[in-house]
Order: C-alpha cells, then sequence, then structure tokens
C-alpha cells in the first residue's frame, strides 16, 4: 500500500466516525472500476475504487477516492 493510500484510508475513517454515530442511518458504496475483478467469480477487488458515504436521503457526507483496493473486512474493523 502507498502512503497515499494511507492517508485516504485515515480520511475515510475520519469521515466515518463524524458521520456515522447515534445509530443514524447510512450507506456505503464502493465505485469500482467496470473491470475490477469484484465482479469475477473471484470477487476480489484489483482497483482503486472511490468511497462514498450517503445519508438516510442520499446526500453525499464525504467522498474518498485513492484509499486502494477494497477489502471485505474494511468495514467490519470499523477503523482502517
Ligand atoms: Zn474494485
Amino acid at each position: 500500500m502507498t502512503q497515499s493510500n494511507r492517508q485516504a484510508r485515515r480520511a475515510w475513517a475520519a469521515a466515518r466516525r463524524k458521520h456515522i454515530k447515534r445509530g443514524n442511518l447510512y450507506h456505503v458504496e464502493f465505485r469500482h472500476d467496470h473491470d475490477c475483478a469484484i465482479y469475477t467469480p473471484t470477487r476480489l477487488c484489483n482497483c482503486n475504487p472511490d468511497r462514498v458515504l450517503k445519508d438516510d436521503h442520499g446526500r453525499v457526507l464525504a467522498r474518498v477516492k485513492g484509499g486502494g483496493p477494497y477489502s471485505p473486512l474494511e468495514m467490519a474493523e470499523g477503523l482502517l
């Protein structure tokens, strides 16, 4: 992972800490490249998806680019 990946992931974790609280409803989207391997049977991301946090009305709360490949564990881990 590159230094900029780490900075982006820190920004993403900070955005989630800021907005995800008190049981608010929210949505998280990972915008993969169309040719990302997440869409193949391996389901392993090999692109660099935009991470988008939205509220329950679909308003964008935060958008982080350049965080590196999506990991299936990253939402469960809470603070990547
Ligand atoms: Zn991907």
